[in-house]
């Protein structure tokens, strides 16, 4: 099955006792058993239930992986992937990734013994100065929030070793996109809050693993630790999922429009999209990915909150919230929101200014998009 074909049709169908197209949402906390042990594969919700199943059938595919493990959001799903290790155990992170998932590693891992070393992965050289034997797994993420660096994957694999997980959020790029299970990870994790479920209507998170194996250690905390998501949720990134190639193919061609508007506007002093031959990743991104994404971040000549804050609340279809990936764009300003917990110095390190804007584009109209815009700037 090609990619367009798996979204609608891989794990998925129809329901055996009506025939109905669509998954039913198993709304139930048990199954029954005609006598002890005599059951049709569940036997209670948290440890399974069908409508997750096929989810999970549908994710592994799209991913290529051997199978995929849902949790009740993306972060449930790292929270699950780092309780695969064991006090003592070393972590080698990208610097420059989400807020969340930061918190997660060094507010709560670290305390239970594990170590985590946050370095920039854009240069690959530098991941061997870093692994020894107690490494057993390097994060990463691209690309990155806001900055939208990316990282070569295929080469952090390389440097990687056969006690080492390479682990991929790949959130931002949605399986449409980008695939590092093909590109020699070991597992991929999503938010499936964002591209995944698409409509801003669920939080939801999932694992892909690429061997048995891992899929059955990652199953075990699943039901062992239970952040296990609802069938209603499943169902809406089940639905979600069936029009990813469609609606992220879109936002591509949007952000592309958008990137080419932004470089050439007279108050804009930087744009960073993958997509720009001037971006310093450009040629690692053409190769890992199918498309540059839906993610684009700029910066501002007039380098204050304020200015920021003018072109922020003066859109009409470009909403400021938190998150991505839904069919409406969204603005988002990194210095408050995503990264406000960040010292301003290392914000302004890594290029996070008051001014830098970030936009989630969605598949509106692309010349009621840079209207939009281009009213909010002026
Ligand atoms: C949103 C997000 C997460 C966290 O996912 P939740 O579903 O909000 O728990 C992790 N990684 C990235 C890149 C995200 O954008």
């Amino acid at each position: 099955m090609k990619f367009d074909t798996k979204v609608i049709h891989a794990g998925v169908k129809p329901d055996p006792s009506t025939g109905a197209i669509m998954t039913p949402i198993f709304q139930t906390s048990t199954y029954v058993q005609a006598s002890p042990g005599d059951h049709k594969g569940y036997q209670y919700a948290r440890s399974r239930n069908p409508t997750r199943t096929a989810l999970e059938q549908n994710l592994a595919a799209l991913e290529n992986g051997f199978d995929a493990v849902c949790f009740s959001s993306g972060l449930a799903a790292l929270d699950a992937i780092l309780k695969m290790l064991k006090p003592g155990d070393e972590v080698i992170s990208t610097n420059d990734l989400y807020g969340g998932s930061f918190r997660l590693m060094s507010q709560v891992f670290q305390k239970y013994g594990i170590e985590f070393k946050f370095i920039d992965l854009q240069d690959v050289e530098n991941i061997a100065k870093h692994i020894n034997s107690k490494t057993k797994m390097i994060w990463v993420e691209t690309p990155t929030n806001p900055m939208l660096n990316i990282i070569d994957i295929k080469a952090v694999v390389e440097q990687s070793n056969e006690n080492i997980l390479v682990c991929v959020d790949n959130t931002f790029a949605s399986p449409y996109l980008q695939q590092p299970l093909s590109l020699g990870a070991d597992l991929v994790m999503h938010s499936a809050t964002k591209y995944l479920g698409g409509h801003s209507d669920v939080i939801h998170g999932a694992v892909v693993a690429k061997t048995k194996e891992i899929a059955d250690q990652l199953h075990f905390i699943q039901n062992a630790a239970g952040a296990v998501p609802g069938p209603q949720d499943c169902f809406l990134v089940l639905r979600g999922i069936k029009t990813l190639h469609l609606r992220v193919q879109r936002a591509c061609e949007n952000a592309f429009e958008i990137a080419k508007f932004l470089k050439t506007h007279p108050k804009v002093s930087k744009v960073y999209y993958p997509g720009l031959e001037s971006h310093k990743n450009h040629h690692v991104a053409k190769r890992q990915m199918n498309g540059f994404g839906g993610m684009v971040s700029f910066d501002l000549h007039e380098n204050t909150f304020d200015a920021a804050k003018k072109v922020l609340s003066s859109a009409q279809y470009f909403s400021l919230a938190e998150s991505l990936g839904g069919v409406e764009s969204l603005f988002g300003h990194p210095a408050t929101m995503t990264h406000g917990s960040i010292p301003k110095e290392e914000r302004l390190k890594v290029g996070i200014t008051d001014s830098l804007i970030r936009l989630s584009v969605g598949v509106e109209d692309i010349n009621d998009l840079i209207e939009d815009l281009d009213k909010a700037l002026a």
